[in-house]
């Protein structure tokens, strides 16, 4: 047969699982999707809400023989748009359950109730510096999005049975306050979603209404990583696979203490917001989004020197400025 697109290279990870490399309109260019065949058939995450991505997925389901109904269950490993944007869809043509953990269900309502979340995301951002320009391009995030509308919490230390085999629910959040994953012991396999990425490191960002210490719970992730010492990873971007999973956590674990080491340097050099320590970390130009993932991620430096005491901040003028 003779597309325009051709179908997502589908890897076979072993047993009933296979894994699908979705486009996606970021610079990673594509996500991982699980499709398990075994009973009850399940997605592990979605890919993101655009017709280039629901085709491919289409794509890939229909080469294994499947069709949207024939999905009975959706695990999602966080609520970013590249992960759970199309749960909605599927849950609508397929209705099959969407689970998720119990604390991304707690967030979800920023996608069901985006008209909320962007005003408060905006004066968020006001607060640590940011121009008023600072939401424009906010509206293509919510597109990417189709939230479903009946989800199933999961919790951690809990089994999902997958491929045959039990799987131990983990909470592992930083990059995403509820971001799951799976660990299958005999086989030391990880599904790892975006916790631990080769080539990129995760952006580790403090939004509106999230946890206080994103940075300090991925400190704690990475340490259970390097303690599971997984035989093998299934990644998120990049991937499907990836090896040497606890020596990429130490690499990633040694690069945040290297950036928080520059931010306390800049924060004594002399008092300043988050947007304007965003130029110190992140030199170079960036567009919005970017810079505002750049702000999210300083932010998170800045909070966990904050609330170990190294630094402190004080509201002048409704902006918060950091000073040692
Ligand atoms: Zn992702």
């Amino acid at each position: 047969m003779t597309t325009a697109a051709h179908p997502p290279a589908l890897h076979h990870l072993g047993g009933t699982l296979y894994a699908a490399q979705i486009p996606i309109p970021l610079p990673m260019k594509t996500v991982t999707v699980l499709i398990d065949l075994a009973p009850p058939v399940t997605l592990i995450d979605t890919s993101i809400h655009t017709p280039e991505a629901q085709q491919a997925l289409e794509g890939a389901l229909s080469e294994l023989g499947l069709h949207w109904p024939d999905i009975e269950r959706v695990i999602v490993t966080h609520i970013h748009p590249d992960h759970y944007g199309l749960a909605g869809l599927i849950e609508e043509r397929s209705g099959a359950s969407v689970q998720l953990l119990e604390q991304s269900i707690q967030q979800e309502w920023l996608w069901s109730d985006w008209n909320t979340h962007l005003p408060a995301q905006h004066r968020f951002f006001a607060e640590h510096g940011a121009p008023p320009e600072f939401g424009v391009g906010e509206a293509q995030t919510a597109e990417w999005v189709r939230p479903a509308v009946r989800l199933m919490p999961l919790l951690e230390g809990q089994s999902v049975p997958l491929s045959g085999a039990e799987w131990q629910v983990l909470w592992l959040p930083g990059h995403a306050d509820g971001h799951l994953g799976l660990w299958q012991p005999e086989t030391q396999t990880l599904i790892a979603g975006d916790a631990i990425l080769p080539r990129i490191t995760p952006n580790i960002g403090l939004y509106v209404d999230g946890r206080p210490d994103p940075l300090g719970d991925y400190f704690a992730t990475l340490e259970k990583l390097q303690a599971l010492n997984p035989v093998r990873a299934v990644v998120g971007h990049h991937g499907p696979v990836m090896e040497g999973v606890a020596a990429r956590a130490r690499d990633i674990s040694e690069h945040h203490l290297e950036r928080l080491d520059e931010l306390l340097a800049a924060v004594r050099e002399r008092p300043r917001h988050a947007y304007d320590l965003s130029f110190v970390l992140f030199a170079r130009e960036l567009p919005l989004t970017g810079r505002r993932f750049a702000v999210a991620e300083t932010l998170a430096h800045a909070e966990y020197l904050r609330l170990g005491g190294a630094i402190d901040r004080s509201l002048e003028n409704g902006v918060w400025v950091y000073h040692a």
